[in-house]
């Protein structure tokens, strides 16, 4: 059998693919080998062009699937025919809620390891992937590195950056893989009652903890993200206690990545905290200036949030006018 060798990445989110791509890319290169990424659908021509501008060398179109519904068993048994078949070194897949599963059982069906959720990659000088994650609750970053082939492992969402995208060419392989019929049928779909944007994706993200006092002073957030273009967020008990949101930012929640983070009352506990490491820049507001979110924080404000948060919005206000 044929050596390992090549990287391949595959991820249903189109943006957390072209991400891939960009740490596939950088990793290809240091391994001198080639980096291919699978797309599903017929239409997708104008996609393939992009993925190779993003670094794809080469693009794996898988034509009789529809990629309109995320389809586990039929997904499986696709990736699994082209790791039969091409025998990537590497696999990196999204971490989606679809994308985990997808690749603990690909590994199974591969006798793989799986690393989930990493957020840096490199490779050893004995070209084993290395791959970091959060681990204890958000105090520990492990690093593991694998004793097999293919690696598999999930990347999250903006754990890299995208590529510059660039004028360059890649090969198309049309596929027409054998595609598993599904053993689950999605027999109906609700709507998820969220806002229309995605917090993981909002630049600037205004948030609140149990400090906010009632549902009504959300507007307070609401107003201030406005200024900044953002959104708001919030922690865990404000929607399983209080039901005031339906998402939340944290360890079980969105990780986030936005440039500014404001976090009012909120008191900053190990959980909530590693859903905003990545922020680049923290500023919290809390009356009690022993609350653990001063620790990370490039800005504290110890102060009442129906104190500072109007203040703030009428000094943006008027240096933005
Ligand atoms: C397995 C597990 C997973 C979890 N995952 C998550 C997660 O993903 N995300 C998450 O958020 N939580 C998570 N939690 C819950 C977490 O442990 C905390 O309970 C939660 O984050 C606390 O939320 P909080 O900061 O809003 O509330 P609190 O801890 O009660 O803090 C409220 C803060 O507001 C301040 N405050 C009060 N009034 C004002 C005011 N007027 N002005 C300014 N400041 C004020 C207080 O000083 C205090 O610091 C998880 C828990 C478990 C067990």
């Amino acid at each position: 059998m044929s050596e390992h060798g090549g990287i391949c990445v595959f991820s249903e989110v189109y943006d957390l693919t072209l991400e891939m791509l960009g740490r596939g890319r950088q990793l290809a290169d240091k391994l001198h080998t080639e980096l291919a990424v699978v797309q599903f659908g017929k239409n997708a021509q104008e996609k393939v062009k992009d993925l190779t501008r993003y670094g794809a060398d080469k693009v794996y179109l898988v034509n009789n699937i529809t990629p309109e519904v995320f389809q586990l068993d039929s997904y499986i048994s696709v990736l699994h025919d082209i790791a039969a078949r091409y025998r990537p070194e590497i696999l990196m897949i999204g971490s989606t809620r679809n994308g985990k599963p997808l690749a603990a059982r690909l590994a199974t069906r591969l006798d793989a390891g799986c690393v989930p959720d990493c957020i840096r990659l490199d490779v050893d000088e004995g070209r084993r992937l290395i791959g970091e994650r959060i681990t204890y609750g958000g105090n520990a970053v492990a690093k593991v590195a694998f004793k097999s082939k293919p690696q598999i492992v999930t990347v999250p969402t903006r754990a890299f950056e995208k590529a510059t995208p660039q004028d360059r060419k890649g090969e198309v392989v049309k596929l027409d893989v054998n595609v598993e019929p599904p053993k689950v049928e999605v027999v109906e779909r609700k709507p998820l009652e969220t806002s229309s944007e995605r917090v993981e994706e909002a630049e600037v993200i205004v948030s609140c903890g149990r400090g906010l006092e009632k549902k009504d002073d959300i507007t307070l957030l609401k107003d201030l993200a406005d200024v900044l273009g953002g959104q708001v967020g919030c922690s865990r008990p404000l929607v399983e206690d209080r039901k005031w949101f339906s998402e939340w930012i944290g360890l079980s929640g969105h990780k986030v990545k936005p440039k500014i983070y404001i976090a009012s009352g909120v008191s900053g506990v190990i959980q909530h905290v590693a859903g905003i490491r990545d922020a680049k820049i923290i500023v919290a507001i809390n009356k009690d200036p022993e609350a653990p979110i001063f620790e990370i924080a490039d800005y504290g404000i110890v102060g009442n949030l129906y104190e500072v948060l109007p203040a703030l919005e009428e000094a943006l206000k008027k240096q933005l006018q």
